[in-house]
């Protein structure tokens, strides 16, 4: 009932979970930003559209959970961009809209199973943004409008 979600912040450093490690980085949201999300927000894997500064809008992946670092009281909020970047974008204003829910958040018993799930959700993400009902929401004015 809260799709589609907008909202934009500047990234911020994460835990060093080692996302990139595993060759999906994931850009974290100040903690402003992820106190303001719906409170009865499923929590789980999202996908969108994502817009680093002013550039070009990409397929995004989004997973919304609790955060272990603040002993699960606090969400997190991270975002990985379906695109190559060639420089990290620390700083730089992000701007997202979350489209659909993918699946919620489970727990892996491999790190192979954990990466597999996420080249999944990435594919899943892919296919349903090209829907027509979706993919449109990547030419949406929130895109072109910084604040
Ligand atoms: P952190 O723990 O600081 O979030 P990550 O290993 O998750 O570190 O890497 C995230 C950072 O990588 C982002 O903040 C951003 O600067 C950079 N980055 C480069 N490419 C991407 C991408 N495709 N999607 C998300 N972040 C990316
Ligand atoms: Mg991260």
């Amino acid at each position: 009932k809260h799709l589609p979600y907008f909202c934009r912040g500047e990234v911020v450093r994460g835990f060093g979970r080692g996302s990139k490690e595993l060759g999906i980085p994931t850009a974290n949201f100040p903690e402003h930003v992820v106190d303001s999300l719906p409170l009865d927000l499923t929590t789980g894997i999202y996908y969108g559209w994502g817009c680093v500064a002013n550039e070009g809008v990409h397929k995004i992946v989004v997973s919304i959970g609790w955060n272990p670092y603040y002993k699960n009281v606090k969400k997190s909020m991270e975002t990985h961009l379906i695109h190559p970047f060639k420089e990290d974008f620390y700083g730089e204003m992000l701007s997202v809209i979350i489209v659909g829910y993918i699946r919620p958040e489970k727990s892996f018993n491999s790190l192979d199973s954990l990466i597999s799930a996420i080249h999944s959700d990435i594919e899943e993400a892919k296919k349903r943004l090209d829907l027509p009902e979706f993919n449109r929401l990547k030419d949406d004015n929130f895109f072109n409008t910084h604040s």
